[in-house]
């Protein structure tokens, strides 16, 4: 595959959350089902990596370096990754960044292709790049910029909170909503409710006070997140709560690329224009998120999400960030109980057409009725024990309501079934000898 111009990439991407006339926001289910239910993607656990933050800071133009990073090491497989930064020549392809030329919208895009990797361990995860669009930018509302925020942290496993010059008391206020989300959260799921924030903070200017890199960001996170007298109390409790809701808090402090990407506006992307102290920096933090080693799966109420799961967990935010106000915590942890149970119903469900298939597909024999039902007990029984030992949030009632619409999903499936079986007979009726000739004679 060429990889001169950046054609060698493959996919696009693709708007799946887009906002509406009444500062909704409309997900694009059809376009979500294709990257997220393909056959060889669906029941891989995810990795999904977000960048957030305000606009026109550099996130799309730093998302097609990973692009580069995963397509080297996941479709040319190759080891040595010394060179995955490129020729110097090559123009920037991938996510539209302002070099690009479509137009910029609010909401949140996904790159069409999920990249297969494997982790130290041999575990296959489909890694799914997440662009946000707008955020923070001055023509949308507080909501707006909320919404694409929140929505970008409730669905990734790795935020990239991109700040440009440094972080700010704001920057920590964005977090708010789900550290408090994380406090109600605490004693009703397993684990901490989110895996990694990294902050990246752009065009870093006193690298002699902390330097470059992922060091002198942890230095300067320290010293951010430490708690200090006279303090505003909301603060000091973001600042308290926010080791308690990411498994891992990082920081990592970039230079400024340099002019000609900063201002050059026939800037294409290539190297050769980038600063190398910037090209330097990128090498330490792209494995740093996407190194096999350093891939962190999406987990909700600790359990790994598989590409089929995170579809329900998208309908789900979507909706209860779609209201007139944002959503409190609580309504947050509903709707994660919810889309947990629905996962859970449709694996479920799953199951029961899998055995069924086998016992009684279309290429089966006719079976006698009373064969077909006990398969059909076993397989509903077998459905049900697997929803029930899948551990779930939302308690007894929750899980209840779920498994009665199990039982009433299966039911129709059952109906169906009986249908083809019939039908099965009268064709084997039809196609004996006996009755062949009778219907001739007639
Ligand atoms: P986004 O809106 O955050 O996605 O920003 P884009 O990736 O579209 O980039 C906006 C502009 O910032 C482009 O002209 C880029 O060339 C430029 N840019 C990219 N990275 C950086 C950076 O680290 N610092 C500065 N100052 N500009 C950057
Ligand atoms: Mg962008």
């Amino acid at each position: 595959m060429t990889t001169e111009d950046g054609s060698y990439l493959v996919g696009h991407g693709v708007q799946v959350v887009t906002p509406n006339s009444e500062h909704g926001f409309v997900l694009d289910e059809k376009l979500l089902q294709g990257i997220l239910l393909r056959d060889d993607i669906k029941d891989l656990p995810v990795v999904v990596v977000s960048v957030a933050g305000p606009y026109r800071k550099g996130k799309s133009f730093l998302l097609n370096f990973f692009l580069r990073y995963l397509h080297k090491t996941c479709h040319e497989n190759i080891s040595d990754l010394d060179e995955w930064l490129g020729a110097p020549d090559n123009p920037l392809k991938g996510f539209s960044w302002r070099g690009g030329s479509d137009r910029h919208t609010t909401g949140i895009h996904l790159w069409s292709e999920p990249f297969k990797a494997s982790l130290p361990s041999g575990q296959k995860v489909a890694v799914l790049l997440m662009d946000t669009q707008g955020t923070f930018d001055s023509t949308s509302t507080v909501k707006d910029n909320a919404t694409v925020f929140a929505l970008s942290t409730m669905l990734s496993s790795v935020l990239i909170y991109n700040i440009s010059q440094n972080i700010e008391e704001d920057d920590l206020q964005h977090l708010q909503l789900f550290i408090e989300y994380g406090r109600v959260a605490k004693d009703k799921m397993d684990g901490k409710p989110f895996q990694r924030l990294q902050f990246l903070v752009r065009d870093w200017a006193v690298a002699y006070e902390y330097a470059y890199g992922a060091v002198g960001g942890q230095q300067l996170l320290n010293k951010l997140l430490q708690v200090r007298e006279g303090q505003h109390e909301e603060l000091k409790r973001v600042r308290q709560d926010i080791d308690r809701c990411f498994e891992e808090v990082t920081c990592f402090l970039m230079p400024h690329p340099g002019l000609k990407v900063s201002t050059n506006e026939h800037f294409n992307g290539k190297l050769s224009d980038v600063d190398p102290e910037f090209q330097k920096c990128l090498n330490q933090l792209v494995p740093m998120l996407l190194a096999s080693e350093n891939l962190v799966q999406k987990k909700i109420g600790g359990h790994t999400v598989k590409a089929k799961d995170l579809l329900s967990y998208f309908k789900s935010y979507v909706k209860v960030f779609n209201g007139d106000a944002l959503p409190t915590p609580t309504t947050i942890l509903q709707a994660t109980a919810e889309a947990n149970n629905k996962s859970a119903l449709y694996e479920a469900i799953d199951l029961y057409e899998n055995l069924m298939m086998e016992a009684a597909g279309a290429s089966a024999p006719y079976m006698h009725r009373d064969r077909l039902y006990q398969e059909h007990k076993k397989a509903r029984d077998k459905a049900v024990h697997q929803f029930y030992s899948k551990k779930k949030m939302g308690g007894e009632e929750l899980a209840t309501k779920f498994e009665n619409r199990l039982g009433e999903i299966v039911e129709e499936k059952y109906v169906l079934i009986v249908e083809q079986n019939n039908a099965k007979s009268m064709y084997n009726i039809l196609t004996t000898p006996a009755v062949f000739l009778l219907v001739l004679v007639l």
